[in-house]
């Protein structure tokens, strides 16, 4: 593959309409004076539009990378990340799910799967739910964590808490993907929300009931 390099037309700048990676909040990016590059492969169709861009929120500012192919969506560096409310979540479990959270980011589905699992092995521990592997571990949480009875059900039936004494080695591991753990994650932070941090809500409830 030969790929060849121009700048692209100052006035056609591509438009960079995204989430940001730093402050969570979306829009149109701004551009710098320096112009995007853009890089097509002479063989076939295909081309890359790359530069640079700042976040529009006056309170963040935050500068990133991006690469728009020409066939596929927008990629920025730093990459999108889930987002994740952390107020009131112990160090090692918060800590468990940030690296699922930047595995994920970055493409790395197997490591964030595992990252997801310990994370849950650390909740379990921490609630000190007793059970001979993770998937009793989690049904023992029932009685303490507020969560609808399918979204529990549910949980079985992710891949990521599948055999324990295998995970490892199961093939099943590496058939995750992008969703399933995305799915994953969304249902963990559900969880701490319920367990770590339904409490914060309630009290803020109730000091705005007595003001
Ligand atoms: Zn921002």
């Amino acid at each position: 593959m030969y790929i060849r390099v121009t700048e692209a037309n100052e006035i056609e700048y591509v438009a960079v309409v995204t989430k940001c990676p730093i402050c969570g909040n979306g829009g149109t990016f701004y551009h710098l004076t320096s112009k995007d590059l853009y890089l097509y492969n002479q063989g076939s169709a295909e081309s890359w539009t790359v530069g640079h861009r700042v976040c529009p929120n006056p309170e963040c500012r935050a500068y990133l990378f991006f690469c728009q192919p020409k066939y596929d969506p927008l990629v920025t560096f730093p990459a999108l990340r889930i987002d994740f409310k952390t107020e009131n979540i112990p160090g090692r479990i918060r800590l468990c799910l940030e690296e699922a959270i930047t595995c994920h980011a970055e493409g790395c589905y197997i490591a964030s799967a595992i990252m997801v699992r310990r994370t849950l092995e650390e909740l379990c521990e921490d609630k000190k739910s007793k059970g001979d592997n993770l998937q009793k571990r989690i049904a023992g949480l029932k009685s303490i964590v507020v969560l609808p009875k399918e979204l529990f059900n549910a949980l079985d039936e992710l891949r990521i808490l599948g055999n324990d004494a295998a995970h490892i080695e199961s093939k099943e591991y590496d058939k995750i993907g992008k969703d399933e753990v995305a799915v994953a994650i969304e249902l963990t932070k559900e969880i701490l929300k319920s367990v770590y941090q339904m409490d914060t809500l309630v009290g803020k409830l109730r000091s705005l009931k007595k003001s």
